[in-house]
């Protein structure tokens, strides 16, 4: 249909490509997860096989799109930095978060068998999607600081609310227990009232998940006596730690290079 009288249409379709120079922050989230993780009887506050899933589906986003840096999740959300100098898709942002969403929640699908064995998928999951630009070095450290931070303050609040509610608790009751509570106070809770020291809860639960691809040794194939080759490979590799504290980007400076 080229150069068809139909053509001019092409022209009402506008340019959003992120502003140059600037890191860029894709951050997916669950559609209805509240709903979603009812209908399949997560575990609540944490199902670590709904978590470790997400983590998979993170990984395989960076396998496939290597200007993807950095991935942080949580819950039923993940965020992906793109390095400020990216050319991915001309820096098309519906381009970049309608590819990510789609690799994100097709293997999503794809793989909740292998994470979820005995509960079969009984609703479409689905991501939306948007994306940041981040000017300066700071704003980056400062968004991801504050997605963790939101882990931990909404790990904590759920660790409280679920063990009220397991106890006998109406979700109401639960709710006015914890009303104007301090991390202190919801930690004494945890421990006098349900023996439970948040400090040993896992670290996937309180921190997050970090994606970063590191050097890994892999095994490329077999020698003729069945002692495997093993090569170096730079693969994406999921972390419970600590992002705001300075010492994580000191160990992997290349992160926040140009
Ligand atoms: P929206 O469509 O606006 O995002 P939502 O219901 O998904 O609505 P969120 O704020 O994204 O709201 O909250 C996600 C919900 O999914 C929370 O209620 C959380 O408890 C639940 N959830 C996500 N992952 C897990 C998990 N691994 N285990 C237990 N519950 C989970
Ligand atoms: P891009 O990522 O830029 O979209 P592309 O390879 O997907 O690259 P398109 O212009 O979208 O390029 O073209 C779609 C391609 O897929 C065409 O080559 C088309 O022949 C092929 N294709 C799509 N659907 C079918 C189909 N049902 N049967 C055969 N070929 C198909
Ligand atoms: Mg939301
Ligand atoms: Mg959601
Ligand atoms: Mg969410
Ligand atoms: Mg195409
Ligand atoms: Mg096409």
């Amino acid at each position: 249909m080229a150069n068809s009288k139909y053509e001019y249409v092409k022209q009402y379709e506008l340019d959003d490509s992120l502003l140059p120079g600037c890191w860029i922050v894709v951050r997916i989230d669950g559609k209805g997860f509240t709903k979603f993780s009812e209908l399949h009887g997560f575990e609540k506050p944490n199902d670590k096989r709904a978590l470790d899933l997400m983590d998979e589906c993170a990984k395989e986003v960076l396998n496939e799109f290597p200007d993807v840096r950095l991935a942080y999740g949580e819950s039923d959300e993940y965020s992906f930095v793109l390095g400020r100098s990216t050319d991915m898709y001309g820096r098309r942002a519906s381009k970049i978060v309608s590819l990510l969403v789609s690799c994100f929640t097709a293997n999503y699908v794809a793989k909740w068998a292998a994470f979820l064995p005995d509960t079969p998928l009984r609703s479409t999951p689905m991501f939306d999607g948007r994306a940041v630009c981040y000017p300066l070095d700071s704003n980056l450290r400062d968004y991801l600081s504050w997605r963790q931070a939101d882990t931990h303050i909404n790990n904590q609040y759920n660790t409280c609310f679920w063990a009220l509610v397991k106890s006998g608790k109406t979700p109401t009751e639960a709710q006015a227990t914890l009303r104007g509570t301090q991390t202190a106070q919801k930690n004494e809770l945890l421990f006098n009232e349900f023996g439970i020291n948040y400090a040993h809860l896992p670290e996937q639960f309180k921190k997050g998940s970090v994606v970063i691809r590191r050097k890994t040794m892999v095994e490329v194939k077999q020698r003729a006596d069945g002692t495997p080759v093993l090569r170096e490979r730079n693969l994406p590799t999921v972390l419970h730690t600590d992002i705001i504290r300075e010492e994580f980007w000191q160990e992997y400076p290349h992160l926040m290079a140009p």
